[in-house]
């Protein structure tokens, strides 16, 4: 007799593409075109890259996303499409390397990286725990 087992195995690619598919329309991000790179890994758990051209971005996972539960991919892929969500804030900050000295604006860029990653990832912790996982 053959037992089968289940094996936890994580989400895997397939269902962080549909991830990404439903918390695309739920964050009112259908209009992007997000092109998810498998061939180059991320650093971090994930990394997004809008493109100089309205509205293209590029998806990065940790070679352990396909790994990782429900919640935590979840929660890592709304974390990245909330920041396709405030790419023009990025922007806005971004104008004004234009007008700071170096070292002012090299603080200024960090600090509001700091405190927007925090932002976002309360943010998206409080939208997986409200919407419930994809
Ligand atoms: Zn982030």
């Amino acid at each position: 007799m053959t037992v089968l087992h289940a094996v936890e195995e994580g989400v895997g690619r397939d269902e962080l593409e549909r991830i990404v598919a439903v918390w695309q329309q739920r964050l009112r991000l259908g209009h992007w075109q997000i092109r998810i790179d498998w061939d180059t890994p991320s650093d971090h758990h994930a990394d997004i890259k809008p493109w100089s051209v309205y509205d293209y971005a590029t998806l990065r996972f940790n070679s352990a996303a396909p790994t990782w539960s429900p919640l935590i991919a979840n929660r890592n892929i709304v974390h990245e499409l909330l920041h396709l969500a405030l790419r023009d804030v990025d922007y806005a900050v971004e104008t004004a390397e234009l007008v700071m000295a170096a070292n002012t604006y090299k603080l200024f860029e960090a600090a509001v990286d700091n405190a927007s990653e925090a932002a976002i990832d309360r943010l998206a912790t409080v939208l997986v725990h409200l919407a419930g996982p994809a």
